[in-house]
């Protein structure tokens, strides 16, 4: 169980570390397709293990249901986290729109588990801890965090947003299938390294990413079977579809995320 007293003040102290993107456009930047209303079902995928339901929530917040397993990725309370309450929590790094202490008491339950790295873990009490590189396997699903972090960008010259070694995004495996969560990140070596991946989920949203263009790139490296852009406010998704038109084999997903 979250120990929410605990977890609140941390979210007090976090506060100033932000990557929402907020500030870089307005919503008029993304195009129409992603207000795209959906049928029941469009986002249901089939794996060994049963029907694993996608949810967008909002920004880089997430909900996946298995059968027995709901699984919230980076609650954010300015997202509706009125969902199914989580058996499984992942977290990808210490800013606040991915760490929100106020949002993760929201989503649990009793014997939540929740996967954060060491950086966010160390406020979390009970919570699993996964290094970059590492894998766990938690009955229903696997998990392994992926290295994520900026090559370039950064608040100040030779200062970073995202730090390599500090958070994770994660791969995830249930039943046959495995499903990528890029958290925030730059296109590094170990995302183009990826392969056989079903469903992939790539932040894009400058300053604190990447733009469409580079996502692109990355995205054409890897080659997931199904891509949805998030975290992506304030960008011209025209770009990636641009990109992507002409790559049979990698289907585009834009969904509702704000
Ligand atoms: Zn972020």
């Amino acid at each position: 169980m979250i120990d929410r007293r605990i977890v609140s003040l941390v979210a007090c102290a976090l506060v100033g570390a932000g990557c929402t993107g907020s500030a870089t456009g307005a919503a008029s930047a993304v195009p129409a397709a992603a207000t795209t209303a959906l049928a029941a079902g469009d986002d249901v995928l089939s794996t060994s293990a049963g029907p694993l339901r996608i949810v967008p929530v909002h920004h880089g917040t997430l909900r996946l249901e298995l059968d027995g397993a709901v699984v919230w990725i980076d609650p954010w309370s300015e997202g509706d986290l009125s969902g199914p309450k989580a058996d499984y929590v992942l977290i990808t790094d210490i800013h606040p729109d991915h760490f929100d202490a106020s949002a993760l008491s929201k989503v649990v339950k009793e014997g939540t588990v929740v996967v954060a790295p060491p950086v966010v873990a160390d406020q979390v009490p009970g919570a699993v801890v996964l290094r970059n590189g590492e894998s766990r396997d938690l009955g229903k699903l696997g998990v392994e965090a992926i290295p994520m972090y900026n090559l370039e960008r950064g608040p100040a010259p030779g200062k970073l947003f995202h730090d390599k070694g500090r958070g994770n995004g994660y791969l995830l495996t249930v039943g046959d299938k495995r499903i990528y969560i890029s958290g925030d990140t730059e296109c590094t070596d170990e995302m183009k390294a990826l392969r056989n991946v079903d469903v992939a989920f790539v932040s894009m949203n400058l300053p604190y990413t990447m733009p469409p263009s580079e996502a692109a790139v990355c995205i054409q490296a890897f080659r997931p079977k199904v891509m949805y852009p998030y975290h992506f406010r304030g960008s011209n998704l025209g770009e990636l579809e641009a990109a992507l038109a002409s790559q049979p084999g990698i289907e585009l997903r834009i969904r509702r995320w704000y």
